[in-house]
């Protein structure tokens, strides 16, 4: 594929005329250099036109590999063009891990960082927050590095590529670690909402799947570490799952990872998709909101309230926890959060109605939208909730101050033009 012409779920038709596909990092600033207007993709997962521009897309997925490890530092230093299912197993086999994971190991990991892609956990921050150092180019050419403690490092992490063009990542590792994923059908959404807080911590990522069907949430899937006590046989109304479940009550479960607490290595159930499971095209769309998991309680009520609106749209939806960071333009800035997620059909008709009704039911908890998924909310909704806003706009302009990696989604959510 010589140019790169539409997003996963293939609704976004890029403006781009031409697609480079720099091998090295020498060749990338040259191309930077010269260009009027660029952005750069990763494995173009984002459902909204986050990474379309006008002029070239950059794809770093021909860039030279690196994968470093530094055991004094327990980092490993990757390329940019990276996915997780490339590095996950490079690392267990040397006797590491990244500490989560999102529900699908294809992202790039620059692509996941700079949308903040997160997995669940309460004490578990979002995939952002693994970033130890950065490199980037910036609009002159420049190689920047950036590390953490340094002064614009929290601004630069989760940069919806505004700066430029990152080349290289270090993350933080931890030793491998081994989970058991166990999952429950049928839990009581009396129960659920009562006790949200202890639920979700219950293992060490937990993820609630429903449809919104009135008084019970379909199934949990608890993420736990191979050493913690076995789960109990029933959790909160549920039953465990006879047979391994798909996220979609009752559809077939082939492509998810293993189930029925049989323990495997930390990429292979912290998603939720096997490596090599997930398709190359996407016929469905997804929308995610993330308000403060002490809102967890009223907000489930509120979208139980308009649950009928969600069901022309709605294929599943997914409730998880974030953990708070500091990372500027983070959706879970300075705080600990759940984020309700939305697999929609791919019926732009249905779907628009369902998100209208479900962002006036969230709007008393003053929502976060995921930088990378639909939603229609206007930026005054939500830019006021991000405190260092006015930082971050400053850094991507001293970087990048012709605005030659703005484009359309930038200049209307993030820089208000
Ligand atoms: C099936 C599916 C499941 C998903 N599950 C989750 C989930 O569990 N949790 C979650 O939070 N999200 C989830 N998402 C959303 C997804 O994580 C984000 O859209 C993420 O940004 C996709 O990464 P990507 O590599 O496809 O990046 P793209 O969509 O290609 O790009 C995303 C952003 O990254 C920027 N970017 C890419 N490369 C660079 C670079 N080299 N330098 C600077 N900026 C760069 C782009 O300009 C763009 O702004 C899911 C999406 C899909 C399709």
């Amino acid at each position: 594929m010589n140019r790169i012409t539409h997003n996963w779920a293939e609704h976004i038709a890029f403006a781009a005329a031409h697609t480079h596909f720099p091998r090295t990092v020498a060749e990338l600033q040259g191309t930077v250099r010269t260009a009027t207007r660029l952005r750069p993709i990763g494995a173009r997962h984002s459902f909204n036109d986050i990474a379309d521009t006008p002029g070239g897309i950059v794809s770093l997925r021909a860039l030279e590999r690196r994968i470093e490890i530094d055991t004094a530092s327990r980092t490993v230093t990757v390329d940019a063009g990276i996915t997780y299912a490339q590095l996950c197993p490079v690392l267990d086999r040397a006797g590491w891990a990244l500490f989560n994971l999102g529900s699908i190991p294809d992202f790039t990991i620059v692509g996941a960082v700079a949308t903040a892609t997160h997995g669940s956990g309460n004490t578990n921050r979002n995939l952002a927050a693994s970033v130890a150092a950065l490199e980037f180019v910036d609009a002159t050419g420049a190689l920047v590095r950036l590390a953490r403690g340094d002064a614009d490092f929290d601004g630069a992490v989760v940069g919806l590529g505004a700066l430029g063009i990152v080349t290289t990542l270090t993350l933080d590792l931890v030793p491998r670690f081994e989970v058991r994923q166990n999952v429950y059908h049928g839990l009581d959404f009396e129960r659920v909402v009562g006790a949200f807080d202890a639920l979700m911590g219950s293992a060490y990522s937990v993820s609630l799947f429903t449809h919104w069907n009135g008084v019970r949430v379909d199934q949990a899937w608890l993420k736990g570490l191979a050493d913690a006590p076995p789960p109990p046989a029933e959790f909160f109304g549920g039953r465990a799952a006879p047979a391994e479940s798909s996220p979609v009550m009752g559809r077939d479960p082939a492509g998810t990872t293993g189930q029925l607490g049989v323990v495997g290595p930390w990429y292979d159930r912290l998603t939720h998709a096997r490596i090599g499971a997930i398709p190359e095209i996407g016929y469905e769309y997804q929308s995610e909101y993330f308000v403060a998991r002490h809102h967890a309680g009223a907000a489930m009520r509120a979208i139980h309230a308009i649950e009928t609106q969600l069901h022309p749209a709605l294929v599943v939806a997914e409730i998880r926890t974030i953990a708070a960071d500091d990372l500027w333009l983070s959706v879970n800035y300075g705080e600990d959060s759940v984020g309700f997620h939305f697999s929609w059909l791919r019926d732009w008709a249905a779907v628009q109605p369902a998100l209208a009704a479900l962002e006036a039911a969230l709007a008393p908890f003053a929502p976060r939208p995921h930088w990378g998924k639909l939603f229609l909310l206007p930026p005054e909704a939500f830019l006021p909730r991000y405190p260092r806003l006015a930082d971050f706009r400053a850094l991507a302009r001293r970087h990048d101050p012709s605005g030659k990696f703005r484009n359309a989604f930038l200049d209307r959510n993030v820089f208000g033009a």
